[in-house]
């Protein structure tokens, strides 16, 4: 089932549980901003997700009422995330699904990480 960008917050979700320590996650990166871990069904060498512990459902709500701190730990975050993973010589990218249309599964904003080998276009045409 996919995400609306309208829903409600709900802390139950996977990852707020993950970020509270209630369910396991293979942690690559974590500060006062972000958590980084690796996603269960990879679909490149590396893919890490980077989900900032400030509650959103997804970038609209985010980019409307994270604290400028949380919006700017957030995007350092991943770039941190990337240094730390090795990624910054061949290069990764970054993809944030937001809503339906996009396939967003988890309502808690998060940010993929692909890298490890050329990732080849962005999209099928
Ligand atoms: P979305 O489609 O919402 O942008 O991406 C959600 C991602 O979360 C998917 O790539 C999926 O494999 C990953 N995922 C879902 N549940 C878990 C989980 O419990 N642990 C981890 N590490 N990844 C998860």
């Amino acid at each position: 089932m996919t995400v609306s960008c309208a829903d409600p917050y709900d802390p139950a979700n996977i990852f707020a549980r993950i970020l509270r320590g209630e369910i396991p996650s293979d942690r690559v990166y974590e500060d006062a901003h972000v958590l980084a871990f690796r996603d269960i069904a990879p679909v490149a060498p590396v893919h890490v997700l980077v989900v900032p512990k400030a509650p959103a459902v997804a970038l609209p709500d985010f980019a409307a009422t994270a604290s400028d701190a949380d919006l700017a730990g957030f995007v350092r975050g991943i770039a941190a995330t990337a240094h730390t993973l090795g990624l910054e010589e061949d290069g990764y990218r970054v993809v944030i699904n937001a809503g339906g249309d996009a396939g967003q599964e988890v309502p808690h904003l998060h940010a993929h990480i692909f890298g490890g080998r050329p990732l080849g276009p962005m999209l099928a045409r």
